[in-house]
């Protein structure tokens, strides 16, 4: 997000209402296409399909994470229980999203395994078809959001989303092919496998980052090390504690800082403020103390 330090709501109200409208359609086609794929690919029972609509869904759920993260820019204004907003829905949704896939992927590489010898009859025809129309889908949610993409980082990623799962209706396509015109039966199986090891480390990935944030561990861009040691050495400063760096949502980096000083506090916090923007935690709580205060609270909080 990278808002500094004002905390109201920005002037963008009129461009980000039409970047909402974008997205919400957007995610409808997707939607609308991944219903259609997972009826198609039980129907005819192909591997491919199904590899193809798990990966689908990550751009369900990249969009629906896009378009929370707009609509909550949009609105500013919270409840105020929810000091933090609704930001964190985008990692749980994360969260939810990489499991889903993992579960797919691991059902396309059971079906696989059971398939092996014995392949059934997918219908290269109906293979061919449906990977068309979600090419198409893919190309007009594409469309839709490529404007929005260079203005706001959460269109980019579900950009980039819907920009990989081509890919995979490409890999449907030509395992339609593979059926129809060499009549080999093996296409759909390897074609879904592949799209699931495409998606694999994609969705480890998705798990690690969300996991990361859920267990507060600091981002991996900041070194709480550097941290610490540039505010022990700032003038005036004589001990650092409680010193804690996490992420609320992707973007969103938070600190806190006890600084034991005798100086002016106001000149202390004024450079830990400079130290700690230096490295990218402009969103940070420092309290300045004093010898006497600071000794007893470095004793007493712990965590
Ligand atoms: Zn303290």
């Amino acid at each position: 997000m990278g808002h500094g330090h004002s905390h109201g709501v920005t002037p963008q109200a009129a461009p980000t209402r039409g970047r909402i409208r974008r997205m919400t359609l957007a995610l409808g086609i997707i939607a609308a296409f991944l219903v259609l794929e997972v009826i198609v690919a039980l129907a005819v029972d192909s591997l491919a399909l199904l590899a193809d609509a798990g990966h689908m869904l990550t751009d369900v759920a990249g969009l629906s994470m896009g378009l929370a993260a707009l609509v909550l820019a949009h609105r500013g204004s919270r409840k105020p229980g929810r000091t933090f907003g609704w930001h964190r829905a985008e990692v749980l949704t994360a969260m939810v999203n990489a499991v889903l896939l993992l579960g797919v992927a691991a059902w396309v590489f059971y079906e696989a395994i059971e398939r092996i010898g014995d392949p059934p009859e997918v219908p290269g025809v109906a293979l061919m078809i449906t990977a068309a129309a979600g090419l198409a889908a893919n190309l007009v949610a594409m469309f839709l959001i490529r404007g929005d993409a260079s203005g706001s980082l959460a269109v980019r990623g579900a950009y980039l989303e819907v920009l990989a799962d081509a890919v995979g209706s490409v890999g449907v396509l030509v395992a339609g092919v593979l059926l129809t015109v060499f009549d080999w039966t093996y296409a759909d199986v390897v074609v879904g496998v592949l799209i699931s090891l495409w998606v694999l480390p994609r969705a480890l990935s998705l798990a690690a980052a969300s996991l990361r944030i859920l267990t507060q561990a600091s981002p991996a861009h900041v070194d709480v090390d550097a941290v610490r040691a540039d505010l022990e050495s700032l003038p005036g400063v004589d001990g650092v504690h409680d010193l804690h760096v996490w992420t609320l949502t992707t973007g969103m980096d938070v600190a806190t800082a006890h600084l034991t000083s005798d100086d002016d506090p106001n000149g202390v916090l004024q450079r830990a403020r400079v130290v700690l923007d230096t490295h990218g935690l402009s969103h940070a709580t420092v309290q300045v103390e004093n010898a006497a205060v600071g000794r007893r609270c470095a004793r007493e909080v712990t965590w």
